[in-house]
């Protein structure tokens, strides 16, 4: 018995001394540790991934590649500088340049001088009836100047301003003096009306406005998707309906929630498809008296024309601006179109001014057209 105590004794004094010499020790360890951390430099910030290449743009139908899928909003570029028209009309140019450079070898003007002016008109989808009053215009200041053959393009551009800036001193958008303006987008399926809505209400945000855009194109679902989709990419109010459902609903509601939010513009996308020509026109007749329940509200329609389908788009345009007094028109996809004399025709036909062109598929692809800029890009 006296052994085992004595073996405990001794167990105990040990595990004792052994504890108190360890002790010292780790408190020492730890001491130090936390000094080291509180004297190390700060971690070094994670590395920022490299931003993302900005997707090339994407190609129009007419150059071959499919149009963006439906229901998706374009990947939206930042361009390094103001889109310009002449760099973008390159298709047009290249046509009106070939044909005109036999003009330029100089020399007296004769009847192969102006068929080939007229040549070059037609092909860029003038028209014959516009084609035919352009060369006449040509022709009397050529008469009256005694120009020679070499002169004939810069005549021609002069022409082409004048009569441009004879359909309309004034092509801006308006704003109503006081309360919600609106601007209804009509035209055909697939033209760019849901592209240019949202192109349109980017440029009307960077003005300070507020902006909400009406997806009033029930007939197609991926349209009040896309818009949406728009809208909130750009950061601004949508009101949308049910698929298939009423658009004059949508109209109203958007009316409401513009007046109620005190929003200074509202963007309404239309349907491009009815069945017949008096149900397109009962429509927006539908739309614009519940629009013009707020008087003085509805500042523009705006006929939008894809400038790809040339001459044949007129055809189309003619059914709309029966429909409902169009106050401008703006001509889509000049970008990747031989086609872009068109606008002469459209002025000629409608005798309503081209407001804006689309060059591209970009939130920032909308300019104001100007006659002397294009007359310019076509010719120099
Ligand atoms: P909507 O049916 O009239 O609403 O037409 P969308 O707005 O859906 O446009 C149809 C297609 O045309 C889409 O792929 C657009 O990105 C494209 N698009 C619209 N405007 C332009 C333009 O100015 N240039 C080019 N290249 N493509 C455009």
């Amino acid at each position: 018995m006296s052994d085992t105590l004595a073996l405990v004794v001794f167990v105990a004094i040990f595990a004792l001394a052994a504890f108190l010499i360890v002790l010292p020790r780790f408190v020492r360890n730890r001491e130090a540790k936390r000094a080291t951390a509180a004297t190390r430099a700060p971690a070094p910030p994670r590395p920022v991934a490299p931003p993302r290449p900005v997707a090339p743009p994407r190609p129009t139908s007419e150059t071959g590649a499919p149009p963006a899928p439906v229901g998706e909003a374009p990947v939206e570029e930042v361009p390094a500088e103001p889109v310009r028209l002449r760099d973008r009309i390159g298709k047009t140019r290249a046509s009106f340049a070939g044909l005109l450079g036999a003009l330029r070898r100089g020399g007296k003007i004769d009847d192969e001088s102006w068929d080939e002016l007229e040549e070059a008109l037609l092909l860029a989808d003038v028209g014959m009836t516009t084609t035919e009053a352009v060369v006449e215009g040509v022709k009397a200041r050529a008469a009256a100047t005694g120009a020679d053959a070499e002169a004939l393009p810069a005549l021609l551009r002069d022409e082409i301003t004048e009569r441009l800036e004879c359909t309309a001193t004034d092509r801006s958008l308006h704003h109503a003096l006081d309360g919600p303006t609106v601007w209804l987008m009509v035209g055909v399926n697939g033209v760019g009306k849901t592209t240019t809505s949202a192109k349109l209400a980017k440029r009307e945000l960077a003005d300070g406005r507020r902006v909400l855009l009406a997806a009033a194109d029930t007939f197609r679902a991926a349209a009040a998707d896309q818009l949406a989709m728009w809208a909130d990419r750009l950061g601004c109010a949508v009101v949308r309906g049910q698929d298939g459902g009423d658009p004059g609903a949508v109209v109203f509601d958007a009316m409401d929630a513009a007046i109620a939010r005190d929003t200074d513009l509202v963007i309404v996308d239309t349907a491009g498809r009815l069945h017949t020509k008096v149900n397109l026109m009962n429509e927006l007749e539908k739309l614009k008296r519940i629009i013009e329940r707020r008087p003085g509200a509805l500042q523009e329609v705006l006929l939008v024309l894809d400038a790809s389908t040339g001459q044949n788009g007129l055809v189309q345009a003619r059914e709309f601006a029966g429909a409902v007094d169009i106050t401008g028109v703006v001509l889509t996809k000049l970008d990747g179109t031989a086609k872009g004399g068109v606008v002469l025709a459209i002025e000629d036909e409608f005798g309503v001014p081209v407001k804006l062109v689309g060059l591209g598929e970009g939130a920032d692809d909308l300019i104001p057209f100007d006659p002397a800029e294009f007359a310019a890009a076509l010719v120099e």
